[in-house]
C-alpha cells in the first residue's frame, strides 16, 4: 500500500495560514484581490475557475470574473489586463490559459504587469524561474508540485527526477525548481526514445503529459514517488490522471491521487501568491509614505 499523497489535505492545511495572513492584512484595510480573466467557455476553464474562486474566497482573497466571449477582439483582451495592471485593488491577475488564439496569448503575456502575474506566465517571472530570483511568483502548479513533496517531507536533493512534459505552464519550470533544489532532472517530452526507462530509473517520476492513462505498471518499480499532474476525460466522462493509479499504487512508495491531488493544490498556491502580492504591494505603500 503506497502513501497516498492527498494534495487536497495539504491545501486545506495551507488555507488555515493564509486565512490568518489575509485577516491580517484586512485588519489594515488591505482586501487581496484576484481578477481572473477568461476568454470562452471551455468547460475546463470554467472548472478551475470555479475552484480557485471557492479556495480563494474562503481563505478572504476577494475575487473580481472578467468573461470574454471566444471571438472577442484582441484590443478588448489587451485592455483588460492593462486596467487590472492600473488598479491597485487587484493584486494579482489569472488570464485562463492556453487562449485559443496563441498570438493573443503572447500579447496578452507581453501586456501583464510582473509584479500582477500571480501565475508565472510574464517572461519576467518565467526568467526569474529560471535564474532562481526568489521574487518571481513561478506558475502555481508548478509550484504545487514542490510544496506537496515538501510537505510530505519527500527529499529532493540528490534524487533522480523524471519530468514528463516540457510545457512552459507546468515541465520546464518545475524542473527548474527542482533543479534549484539539487535535485538530478530528466524532462522528457513526446518525443523521448524510452519513457519507460526513463520513469523506472528515476526516485520521483511527475507526470504533465495530459494523456489519460498513458503510465501503467511497467514504467515503475518499488520505492520510488509518483506525482500526477494530469487531467483528462476518460471514455465514460470520469477525471483522471497520466497514472493508471489502481495498477501503480501497489508497486510504488507514494502517489497521488486524481482528483484530490496536484488540482486541489494548485489553487491554494494562487490564493498564496495573491496574499504574498498584496503584502508586498502594502509594503511598498508603507515604504512610500516615509520615502
Ligand atoms: P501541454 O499539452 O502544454 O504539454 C504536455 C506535454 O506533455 C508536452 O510537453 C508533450 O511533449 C508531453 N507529452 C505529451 N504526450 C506525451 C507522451 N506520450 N510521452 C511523453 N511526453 C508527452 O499540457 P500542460 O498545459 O503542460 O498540462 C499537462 C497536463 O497537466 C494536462 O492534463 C493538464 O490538464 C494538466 N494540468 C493540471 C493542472 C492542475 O492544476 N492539476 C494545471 C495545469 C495543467
Amino acid at each position: 500500500m503506497a502513501l497516498i499523497l492527498k494534495g487536497s489535505q495539504v491545501a486545506a492545511a495551507m488555507s488555515e495560514e493564509l486565512s490568518r495572513r489575509a485577516a491580517s492584512l484586512a485588519a489594515e484595510d488591505v482586501r487581496p484581490t484576484l481578477a481572473i480573466l477568461r476568454v470562452g467557455e471551455r468547460a475546463d476553464d470554467i472548472a478551475y475557475e470555479n475552484a480557485a474562486v471557492k479556495r480563494c474566497l474562503a481563505v478572504g482573497v476577494d475575487v473580481i470574473q472578467h468573461h470574454l466571449p471566444q471571438n472577442a477582439p484582441r484590443e478588448k483582451l489587451l485592455t483588460e489586463i492593462d486596467a487590472a495592471g492600473k488598479d491597485s485593488g487587484i493584486h494579482g491577475l489569472l488570464l485562463l490559459r492556453p487562449l485559443a488564439d496563441t498570438d493573443a496569448e503572447d500579447a496578452a503575456r507581453a501586456a501583464l504587469s510582473p509584479e500582477k502575474d500571480i501565475d508565472g506566465m510574464t517572461a519576467a517571472s518565467l526568467c526569474g524561474v529560471f535564474t532562481g530570483s526568489s521574487t518571481a511568483f513561478p506558475p502555481c502548479t508548478a509550484e504545487a508540485c514542490v510544496t506537496l513533496l515538501d510537505h510530505y517531507g519527500i527529499p529532493l536533493a540528490g534524487r533522480r527526477v523524471t519530468v514528463i512534459g516540457r510545457s512552459l505552464v507546468v515541465g520546464r519550470p518545475l524542473s527548474m525548481l527542482l533543479l534549484a533544489r539539487d535535485a538530478t532532472v530528466t524532462v522528457c517530452h513526446s518525443k523521448t526514445a524510452d519513457l519507460a526507462e526513463a520513469c523506472r530509473s528515476a526516485d520521483i517520476v511527475v507526470s504533465a503529459a495530459g494523456r489519460a492513462r498513458l503510465l501503467d505498471r511497467s514504467f515503475f518499480r518499488a520505492g520510488q514517488v509518483v506525482v500526477d499532474v494530469g487531467m483528462s476525460t476518460d471514455a465514460d466522462g470520469s477525471l483522471c490522471g497520466d497514472v493508471c493509479f489502481d495498477e501503480v499504487e501497489p508497486i510504488v512508495h507514494a502517489i497521488t491521487p486524481v482528483p484530490g491531488g496536484i488540482g486541489a493544490m494548485t489553487t491554494a498556491v494562487l490564493a498564496r501568491h495573491v496574499i504574498i502580492a498584496a503584502e508586498i504591494a502594502k509594503s511598498r505603500k508603507y515604504e512610500g509614505t516615509f520615502r
